[in-house]
């Protein structure tokens, strides 16, 4: 993922906490109108009319002792249907990114379950994927691996890695609702590592867990103390099985209504429409742009599935944007299938008669 503009074009400032929680509760028009043309506006001047994409890969799935209560990969959880593999070998690594590069990806992130990559064997497979990644391609490497430590970063880094990725999942105030097993401030200390590292960070996280619109603010307050370069922000898709499988949907409008106040937070941050987008806000998903979001993924998200590159691109442009050129136009990162047709707005369609989405082999 790219850097993030260090300076904004003048008059454009972020808004200040007060302000974005009264903006949040925004959700009926005209005011949410209002407040997305502002967001839409800001988004505009500081990234221009270009949408980033991003995919990523699976690299190591399941059986995790964290109890994330969103997380199907949780070996707490009985029926999740969440595939269960360890740590892939680096060479079927350095392949999937050859791949991932001739599917147009200009980032490759490798994303494994569990509390963290600490395991020597685990590290030294990474660092040697990472090598192998290097010298094979020219995909930006990222990786996403649980609570990592400095020392453990800085060797990943010495091998290659790029980017770091971790998401805060929930507002503080509201993490211990969502996860016991781990703190709020473990996760903390593990996106300053990488930032203090250098490492290209990509920190957001997960709305639609029962937080209240204030606590959505909250996190959006943590975060840019952080100061990530990407904000990824997802909206729950409930997985069968997990904790918060039953949880009713927020509405569409909340989704935008967020999308704009972390835009007006944090002018400067690529702002990503990540996953849960399409059960979450259905046939508007096209509006997390008009919102302010400047980047979105395509492909399958970890278990489930998302959106054929071709669809994201043909939605991008009928809102008159451009994605983000690629070394080679016209080629996006995308990983396994994805389904086609309604299969997978079923939760915004029918909260009540909801069906879960596939789950990915
Ligand atoms: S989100 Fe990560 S740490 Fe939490 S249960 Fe899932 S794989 Fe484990």
């Amino acid at each position: 993922m790219s850097t993030a503009p260090r300076s904004l074009p003048p008059g454009i400032e972020p808004i200040s906490s007060d302000e974005a929680r009264r903006l949040i509760r925004c959700t009926t028009e005209p005011e949410l109108a209002v407040l997305m043309g502002r967001a839409r506006a800001v988004r505009q001047a500081v990234h221009g009319n270009q949408v980033s994409l991003c995919g990523i890969t699976n690299a190591r799935s399941g059986d995790c002792a964290e109890d994330c209560a969103f997380c199907s990969q949780s070996a707490r959880f009985e029926g999740t249907g969440a595939p269960v593999y360890a740590m892939r070998e680096p060479r079927e690594i350095a392949d999937h990114a050859r791949a991932a590069e001739a599917a147009g990806a200009r980032e490759f992130s490798v994303v494994t379950s569990g509390t963290r990559l600490a395991r020597e064997a685990d590290l030294r497979r990474l660092e040697e994927a990472l090598r192998l990644v290097a010298e094979e391609s020219t995909v930006m490497r990222c990786a996403s691996l649980g609570l990592m430590r400095k020392p453990e970063l800085a060797r990943l880094k010495a091998a290659g890695l790029q980017s770091f990725h971790h998401n805060l999942e929930s507002a503080r105030s509201h993490f211990g609702n969502v996860c016991s097993t781990h703190t709020f401030d473990e996760q903390l200390e593990t996106v300053r590592a990488a930032k203090e590292l250098g490492l290209n960070l990509c920190c957001g996280g997960i709305l639609g867990m029962g937080e209240t619109p204030e606590q959505r603010v909250e996190l959006a307050e943590t975060l840019r103390e952080v100061d990530p370069d990407c904000v990824p922000l997802n909206f729950l898709d409930p997985r069968p099985g997990t904790p918060l499988a039953g949880l009713h949907a927020i509405t569409a409008e909340e989704c935008l209504a967020a999308i704009a106040v972390f835009r007006l937070m944090m002018p400067a941050a690529h702002l990503f429409a990540m996953g849960g987008r399409e059960v979450n806000l259905g046939d508007r998903q096209h509006l997390v742009f008009a919102a302010g979001a400047d980047g979105t993924m395509v492909g399958n998200y970890l278990t489930s599935a998302g959106t054929a590159p071709s669809e994201v691109v043909a939605m991008i442009r009928a809102q008159g944007l451009e994605p983000r050129p690629t070394a080679e136009p016209e080629r996006w990162a995308f990983h396994g299938e994805a389904p086609a047709g309604e299969a997978r707005w079923n939760r915004s369609a029918a909260a009540g008669d909801r069906r879960a989405l596939p789950v990915l082999p």
